[in-house]
């Protein structure tokens, strides 16, 4: 709607309600001297403090002041629009009035919260309540668009959280495209052979869940694929999924490994990504026996075929239904979804970045995600803990926190280490009976049964030694070190530097956000915090939606977490996704930009710049036109118009002017 042909409610009636939010505002300013203040300020006809003006009573008192028929526009200079606009939007909705004849001063986030100088605080308060007092004046009756939503949704990334969201979404009927960058699902969880605190099998728990989405009628499983583009907006999503080329046909092969033992290398020579390259491969795989789904493929890079175009091409013969195909091309599917659930992820940290613990120098420093493949039954030794020798190790050190809680790499905490070293000294202890040496700076245990699981194994007689290991080196000073690797390392709990000889290291590598995730970010036009991890809309109170309304976050794609917080997040976004299917339309927000059609001189500057392609060009009017439903109100195209015949809704000229002029005349 344009701001021309908008309602508007009579002459200027302006109610401020400035809130103390406890002490978090009135801490710092003079609520009642801006009060007063407000008072003075052309067209205000009531204004008010309160403790808390969200709360039903503050909020009360706003829609009392419109019945009785005292305002006809407010002003709430409280916290950010962030937190309470669309409360107090609602508020003033509830009490009569269109709910755009609303406008908030932030005085917590921009003024209490980021001064100690109290005279000053309460001078910017007050600009910045005349500001909005001034530019409430001159708003216009808005109303938002309905849209139906299409009820069928994306989920991109196949680990325990897409699973989870997945299944989730499809056992309530609806349809559920499911996009997988690996050749399987299954993610980080199937490395594992144990999951802790409970020490229950990974595969056993996760399989059955793998299979139910493989057969699943309500999921379309495209694994080896990745999302390529996505326009549109919240309940009409327009996506293209590039599929990778297997170089076999998923619907004809039962995944026999026919055309693996006939492949011409009679051995695996090429390291194996799922194993972590402890082992082999050949270049036509299948990734683990559990993989869903159990489909061969074949690496062009390895593949002598593709290589030098001359191999025998055994593995096609062998293939009793010639599912292998050399000329498979990579394919875009384009599909429409109402919803979309991010669940990519992380990595882990390449220990290569701390030279001195020795990672790729020393042969027997291992990252716990190796050491999650030794220990794994389908692993490459079978689940024996062994040294590159060969030979049982008889002492290993466990070292916490490496690339997390570090000013020098990550200095956030990931969460899942200590535990996953708990875990992996119990296994390597009772696989071996080495003596195991857990070296922490402080053992995080806050989890569910988790401190109980620190005490299992301080019971069973593994060493925990607090401080952080300084050096990790082969250099022997005394006969016992010979051939060892030695810990170097203060122990800050008695407060001596321990040197301590093992045959194996387990460096607990911290989580990091996929290397991709500045890339995806851009594709589905989310955030990113500092750490790279995606950004929740907030962190407590939605902490799986984000900024986009539609796209929503499950697992450690939005930081690190264990399984069960994962699990947890993964069916919230899988009811957020429900919630806005179920509704069955979205209302459209109505700060989108319109073009006043007699100024715009056609020049079609607007068109290239709108990130959103939301503006098209009318050729038998010569002029731009906004497509209301995917303009997402960002104001670029209004600020480059050259014609001034770009507007947008809640931000006309008039407004940010009169604004401006509020907050400059009475600091
Ligand atoms: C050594 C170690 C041991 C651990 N042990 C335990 C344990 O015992 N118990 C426990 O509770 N937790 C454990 N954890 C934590 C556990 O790994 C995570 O909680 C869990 O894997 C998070 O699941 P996820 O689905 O969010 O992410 P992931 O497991 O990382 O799965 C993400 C999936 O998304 C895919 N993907 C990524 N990017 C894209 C893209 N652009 N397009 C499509 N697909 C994409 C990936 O290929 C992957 O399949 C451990 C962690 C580590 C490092
Ligand atoms: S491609 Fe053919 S031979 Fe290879 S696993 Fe599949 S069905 Fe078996
Ligand atoms: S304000 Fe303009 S540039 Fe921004 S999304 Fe809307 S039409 Fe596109």
């Amino acid at each position: 709607m344009s701001a021309s042909d908008s309602k508007q409610n009579g002459a200027p009636k302006i109610g401020v309600y400035v809130c103390h939010c406890g002490i978090n505002i009135a801490g710092k300013i003079d609520v009642a001297g801006a009060v007063e203040f407000a008072k003075t300020l052309p067209n205000v006809t009531v204004a008010r403090e309160y403790k808390f003006i969200c709360s039903d009573p503050g909020q009360e008192l706003i829609q009392q002041d419109i019945r009785d028929g005292k305002i006809n526009r407010v002003v709430v200079a409280s916290c950010s629009p962030l937190m309470h606009e669309n409360t107090f939007r609602k508020a003033t909705k509830a009490g009569g009035e269109n709910p755009y004849f609303f406008q908030m001063a932030n005085i917590r986030e921009h003024v209490s919260w980021v001064t100690t100088d109290k005279a000053m605080a309460t001078i910017k308060a007050k600009a910045l309540i005349a500001g909005a007092v001034h530019r409430v004046a001159h708003h216009k009756s808005l109303e938002r668009t309905r849209v139906p939503v299409n009820p069928d949704v994306l989920v991109v990334g196949g680990g325990i959280a897409g699973i989870h969201a997945a299944l989730t979404l499809a056992d309530s009927g609806k349809k559920v495209y499911l996009v997988e960058r690996e050749p399987t699902i299954g993610g980080h969880m199937a490395q594992f052979d144990k999951t802790f605190p409970t020490l229950d099998c990974a595969a056993c728990i996760l399989t059955p869940k793998m299979s139910a989405v493989r057969s699943h009628p309500n999921i379309i499983l495209w694994s080896y694929s990745e999302v390529s583009q996505v326009e549109g907006y919240v309940g009409n999503f327009k996506v293209k999924v590039r599929r990778k080329p297997r170089y076999v046909d998923e619907t004809l092969c039962v995944g026999c490994y026919e055309c693996i033992d006939k492949c011409i290398f009679k051995k695996p020579k090429f390291p194996d990504e799922f194993n972590q390259g402890l082992n082999l491969r050949k270049p036509v795989y299948i990734p683990f026996p559990q993989a869903t789904p159990l489909v061969a493929l074949i690496d062009p890079e390895t593949c002598a075929e593709f290589r030098g175009g001359k191999c025998k091409k055994t593995c096609a013969e062998a293939c009793e239904r010639n599912a292998i195909d050399f000329n498979q091309k990579e394919e875009i599917k384009e599909i429409e979804v109402g919803a979309i659930i991010l669940a990519t992820g992380y990595k882990t940290f390449d220990a290569k970045r701390i030279p001195r613990y020795g990672y790729g120098k020393y042969p027997n420093v291992y990252t716990a995600m190796e050491v999650e493949r030794l220990v794994n039954a389908s692993g490459p030794t079978g689940g024996e803990v062994l040294l590159r020798d060969g030979k049982k190790p008889k002492s290993v050190a466990v070292v916490h926190c490496v690339g997390s809680r570090d000013e020098n790499t990550n200095r956030y905490c990931s969460r899942v280490c200590c535990m996953a070293s708990l875990k992996l000294a119990h296994l390597i202890h009772e696989r071996t009976e080495a003596e195991v040496y857990n070296f922490y700076i402080d053992m995080r245990a806050a989890g569910k049964g988790y401190e109980e699981f620190y005490d299992r194994l301080l019971a069973e007689g593994v060493h925990f030694i607090r401080g952080r290991v300084a050096e990790i080196s082969d250099w022997a000073t005394t006969p016992e070190e010979e051939g060892k690797l030695i810990i170097r390392a203060e122990d800050t709990l008695i407060g001596v530097v321990r040197r301590i000889p093992v045959d194996m290291v387990v460096l607990a590598t911290g989580l990091e956000a996929q290397a991709d995730a500045e890339d995806v970010r851009r594709v589905f036009n989310i955030s990113c915090g500092a750490e790279g991890w995606f950004l929740e809309r907030h962190p407590k109170l939605a902490p799986v939606s984000t900024f986009t309304d539609g796209v929503s976050l499950a697992g450690a794609c939005q930081g690190p977490k264990d399984i069960p917080d994962t699990v947890a997040q993964a069916g919230a976004a899988a009811a957020e996704a429900l919630a806005l299917i179920d509704k069955g339309f979205v209302e459209l927000e109505p700060n989108t930009a319109y073009i006043q059609d007699e100024f715009c001189s056609g020049c079609k500057t607007c068109i290239g710049l709108c990130p959103y392609s939301a503006i098209s060009f009318v050729a038998d009017k010569n002029i731009a036109s906004v497509n209301g439903a995917l303009c997402k109100g960002c104001g670029t195209c209004v600020a480059a118009c050259p014609s001034g015949a770009l507007q947008q809704n809640l931000f006309t000229d008039e407004q940010i002017y009169d604004e401006i002029k509020g907050v400059i005349s009475y600091v």
